[in-house]
């Protein structure tokens, strides 16, 4: 009776907590990424090649397969550099695909003789890659509708360069092709605007993903439309290479920029995370994700929207 005892306890915990993404381990992501040894992540720097490795030994680790070829790393050359996107795929019962997505590379260092010289983006963008990790994470036992695709780009820093490599490239097609919503995660580590357990969506004005996401939210998680129109974020951050292919691709932050020092700043560390908010995020994405299905969720994109700019 004893065995039965335990082994129905590890059962009921196994389905009650084990895919809850704790925040030991969303601090784990982040802290790696953003640590002074990993010196800004640069594009073009071996640092950033480390941090490369680093997500696609995650994707291992949660058992995803090849976006193309035989490495979740995908090499592309910008101004004589090479560098790596990382992509990786979970089957679910439908080919039609959710894609996670945040940017890896930072901005280095500086020259500063005294004092802090490493931008080490913990917001910016480690927040978003733990994220996508966490999301990984969350599904990696789970059979879901939709299949998964997870991706964390490189270069974005230098002009959305790495996204931009990726969503051209002819192999990934398969891939891209069969993509019903892109989630690109950017700077997730503060406290929104609009208060914690709060994001809000850039281009909300032109397709109903935010108002379907809102629909199926758990626990209280809430989707804001972008409160920096005047900014024009939707076309400035990476899903707009993905717009041009008349994906719906959606950037989702919680950067509150009338407070966001932090910015470009050597202080984006990790003094600066709110890792409870920042899991709670997550978690709260993860469990409304799953909900989502090839019949209840097919976002479109509205006549408002530009394709060619
Ligand atoms: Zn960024």
């Amino acid at each position: 009776m004893k065995k039965l005892n335990i082994t129905f306890l590890f059962m009921l915990s196994a389905f009650s907590f084990a895919q809850e993404i704790s925040k030991e381990r969303v601090i784990e992501i982040v802290s790696t990424l953003a640590s002074d040894e990993m010196k800004g992540r640069k594009f073009g720097m071996t640092e950033n090649d480390k941090a490369a490795e680093y997500i696609a030994s995650e994707f291992k680790n949660n058992n995803l397969a090849f976006c193309t070829g035989d490495s979740y790393l995908i090499p592309f050359e910008y101004k004589g550099q090479k560098g790596y996107n990382i992509c990786g795929v979970k089957k679910g019962k439908s080919d039609k695909s959710l894609a996670f997505s945040a940017h890896f590379d930072h901005i280095g260092t500086n020259n500063n003789k005294e004092g802090d010289n490493i931008y080490n983006g913990a917001d910016d963008d480690a927040s978003g890659v733990a994220t996508v990790i966490g999301l990984a994470d969350y599904f990696k036992d789970k059979k879901t509708d939709y299949s998964m695709v997870f991706m964390a780009f490189n270069a974005e820093e230098v002009g959305l360069i790495g996204s931009k490599a990726l969503a051209e490239n002819q192999n990934l097609n398969p891939i891209l092709d069969k993509i019903k919503a892109l989630f690109n995660f950017e700077m997730l580590a503060t406290e929104s605007q609009f208060g914690k357990n709060a994001v809000f969506m850039t281009g909300d004005e032109f397709s109903d993903f935010d108002e379907l996401i809102n629909a199926n939210a758990v626990n209280g998680l809430k989707v804001y439309p972008d409160p920096y129109q005047g900014e024009q974020l939707f076309y400035r951050s990476d899903n707009v290479n993905f717009v041009k292919k008349k994906i719906i691709a959606h950037s989702i932050s919680t950067v509150d920029m009338n407070k966001a020092f932090h910015y470009h700043a050597v202080n984006d560390d990790m003094k600066i995370v709110d890792g409870g908010n920042l899991t709670a995020i997550i978690n709260n994405f993860a469990k409304t994700i799953e909900k989502l299905n090839t019949k209840n969720f097919n976002p479109v994109y509205n006549d408002k929207v530009k394709y060619d700019f």
